[in-house]
């Protein structure tokens, strides 16, 4: 028999068994507390053991934990798809919900597929994504997704949709080049690739408005997205957003598009939908769309056994009600501020660290030869992974992003709820993993 029979994602690593957590902090067996100040992968938005959260799931497990979406819609359910809407920008009207950020990703390519063939106009099936992006695990999110580290050879499954380039000036404007002028040229590159591929069969874009884990935190000049949505009206093409990083709070708005002023046609979440409480993420619809099913063929064919349960929907109005009664968004706007300025001052302190770039609570920075050349550090040096470890061994979560060569990334994002004394231990703590580094 195997020391341990469940299946990891290092073989031969030791990992630590967690026991419980309290507000920002977990603890394993033996007795070791970490700081989260990644949110575990950008999800614990609320932070650990909170019981609200808890007595929440209890009472609507001992009333009724599962019915199914095709015999029974539900009050948790409807609930939360009405906050949902009312909160997010413009006509997205209308929620179906998932159980992972994979899953709506890959339920935005069936909708945006499904749309087309509503209006007849069957052969608009593409997605077309960009380099250094990720959209999930699923082999259709994979195949939207410009993460080459986590797309092994899976031959025919994967399909190769076209990408274009990131807006990620840092590493990719010519020398000169202002990071609004590079976000445009990454923008027409956009249009181009659309056109390459034949608007007429192109069903839809999908882009991070800001970069998760395959960038670490890539924040577009403001007007990029506008310039997409504008690109995606003028092609008849729809636009999705992946907001599964970013919705619920991440930027300190309830979502990054709100903030750029974009409405796209479908937008995804997950991660803080149910701040890690419970698997579930959901696709906010814009009117049109469902309009288009209303008149066509009346069924929207997308779903999981597990969609839409209300115990998970009641789990996610639990973890929606603290956000609310707690003003989290305004404390993610002061606390990454503060975090913000301890990271500058880190950087400014170390050579090979440069580029800190996030809003809110999602903040990243790249790992560099030099930070006055922003060349990336040798692959083979590992820089993130060393880094990610040298950390935990503080005590302290982060999370290790970007794609060797290109850039080697490492991604903040502790719980929203954070204290201001909670974010100057997480700069210390790094400022010491740091110093390991040298
Ligand atoms: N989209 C983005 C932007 C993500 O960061 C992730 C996960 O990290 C996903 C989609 C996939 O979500 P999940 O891991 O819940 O399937």
């Amino acid at each position: 028999m195997p020391a341990s029979a469940l299946l990891k994602q290092h073989l031969g690593v030791h990992y630590p068994t967690v026991t419980h957590g309290e507000g920002v902090f977990l603890f394993d067996d033996e007795g070791r507390r970490y700081l989260d100040g990644a949110g575990g992968a950008m999800t614990a938005s609320i932070g650990h053991g909170v019981r609200e959260v808890a007595e929440a799931m209890r009472e609507q497990a001992a009333r009724v934990a599962f019915s199914y979406r095709t015999q029974f819609t539900n009050g948790p359910a409807e609930e939360l798809a009405r906050r949902l809407t009312a909160l997010a920008p413009g006509d997205l009207d209308h929620a179906f919900f998932v159980n992972s950020g994979s899953e709506a990703t890959e339920f935005a390519i069936r909708a945006a597929v499904g749309h087309w063939r509503e209006r007849g106009r069957p052969h608009k099936v593409k997605v077309l994504g960009r380099e250094l992006s990720y959209h999930g695990m699923t082999l259709g999110s994979l195949s939207m997704s410009g993460h080459a580290a986590r797309r092994p050879d899976y031959g025919s499954l994967l399909h190769p949709f076209p990408v274009a380039p990131p807006a990620h000036a840092f590493r990719f404007a010519r020398p000169g080049e202002s990071e609004e002028a590079y976000a445009a040229r990454a923008a027409e590159a956009f249009e181009r690739e659309i056109v390459a591929a034949d608007p007429g069969t192109v069903a839809a874009i999908i882009v991070e408005p800001i970069v998760g884990a395959a960038g670490g935190v890539l924040v577009p000049p403001s007007g990029y997205l506008r310039r997409l949505r504008e690109i995606c009206d003028r092609l008849e093409v729809l636009l999705i957003l992946d907001e599964v990083i970013t919705g619920l709070g991440r930027t300190g708005a309830w979502f990054a598009s709100e903030t750029e002023g974009v409405v796209p046609d479908l937008l995804a979440v997950g991660k803080g939908l149910s701040a890690g409480y419970t698997p579930m993420a959901a696709v906010l619809l814009r009117t049109h769309l469902v309009e288009a099913i209303a008149s066509g063929s009346g069924v929207a064919p997308f779903g999981h056994t597990f969609s839409g349960n209300p115990l998970g929907a009641a789990t996610c109005l639990a973890v929606l009600d603290h956000l609310e009664a707690h003003a989290v968004l305004d404390n993610a706007v002061e606390r990454g501020a503060q975090l913000a300025a301890g990271l500058r001052r880190l950087a400014a302190a170390h050579p090979f660290v440069a580029d800190v770039r996030g809003r809110g609570l999602l903040w990243g920075f790249e790992f560099v030869r030099d930070a006055r050349t922003g060349h990336p550090p040798d692959p083979a040096h590992q820089a993130a992974a060393v880094f990610v470890r040298l950390c935990f061994a503080e005590g302290l979560i982060v999370y290790p992003a970007g794609i060797a060569p290109l850039n080697n990334a490492v991604m903040l994002a502790p719980p929203l709820t954070i204290r201001e004394d909670e974010v100057e231990l997480l700069l210390e703590l790094l400022g010491a993993a740091l110093n390991g580094m040298r």
